[in-house]
């Protein structure tokens, strides 16, 4: 599989960048792992949107889901031009902050709602989902071939549970929202800090932590080096363009 970061900030973007976003592919199959502000703008920088198969919305906090509405509107052109036939398969949450009703009257859209520990065959990957820990209905996914694994674990603060469905994967995208010292307000806000991923990864025995979700404000040098003293591990930082082989 590859792994392309098409945007990491939240709450909203540095300028000229996006928000949670990333291009999951194996062989002939894309995914779009959530699609927040800006993602879609610069989504054609590093594929054709027409060729996405699904995308995945892990909550319908805006920094995750706002260019799903810039999306379905590229849908509904390319259906009336006749450049696209097949409906974009959209995972979503069971969440009514979503407003379900509204995504599933769009004929261009076949909307999947998942549960956890639900999984899906997506050509050659094993799409599973598993709910996290967060200040609304959240999933984490977990991407598997039979030559690699993945695990994204979009919003969510640290919990021992939840790790358990990342063990052993080759690349865990783990958020970093906070420094190591905001523990408090990670706790408050259902988010991780620097510390938290580097023991889920730790814990996880995963090949390599991907961090992402980083506020703009901080300076990324500053969160580097916070990771490189808690994780001994292999890292690196999600940034615009980013490609990772899994
Ligand atoms: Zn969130
Ligand atoms: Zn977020």
């Amino acid at each position: 599989m590859e792994l392309t970061t098409v945007g990491s900030w939240s709450p909203y973007p540095r300028t000229g960048e996006a928000c949670s976003g990333y291009i999951l592919e194996e062989g002939a199959a894309r995914i779009l792992l959530d699609c927040g502000h800006g993602v879609f703008s610069h989504l054609g920088r590093y594929m054709d949107p027409l060729q996405l198969d699904a995308v995945f919305i892990s909550h319908f906090h805006p920094d995750h889901c706002a260019d799903l509405q810039a999306l379905r509107h590229f849908m509904r052109g390319a259906f009336i031009k006749g450049q696209r036939t097949r409906p974009l398969k959209v995972f979503l949450p069971d969440d009514n902050q979503g407003d379900l009703a509204y995504w599933q009257q769009i004929k261009e859209l076949d909307i999947i709602i998942v549960q956890d520990k639900w999984s899906y065959h997506l050509s050659d990957i094993k799409l599973s989902f598993h709910l996290m820990s967060h200040s609304i209905l959240t999933y984490g996914i977990k991407a598997e071939t039979e030559q690699s694994s993945f695990f994204y674990t979009a919003d969510t603060s640290l919990d021992e549970s939840l790790v358990e469905a990342s063990q052993g994967v080759d690349l865990l995208l783990a958020e970093t929202t906070f420094r190591s010292f905001e523990q408090d307000l990670a706790a408050a806000t259902g988010h991780m800090t620097t510390a938290d991923a580097a023991y889920w990864a730790q814990k996880a025995d995963a090949g390599k932590l991907l961090a992402g979700h980083f506020w703009p404000g901080f300076d990324q040098q500053e969160l580097r080096a916070d990771l490189a003293a808690l994780y001994e591990g292999q890292f690196e930082m999600a940034a615009a363009g980013l490609k990772l082989q899994i």
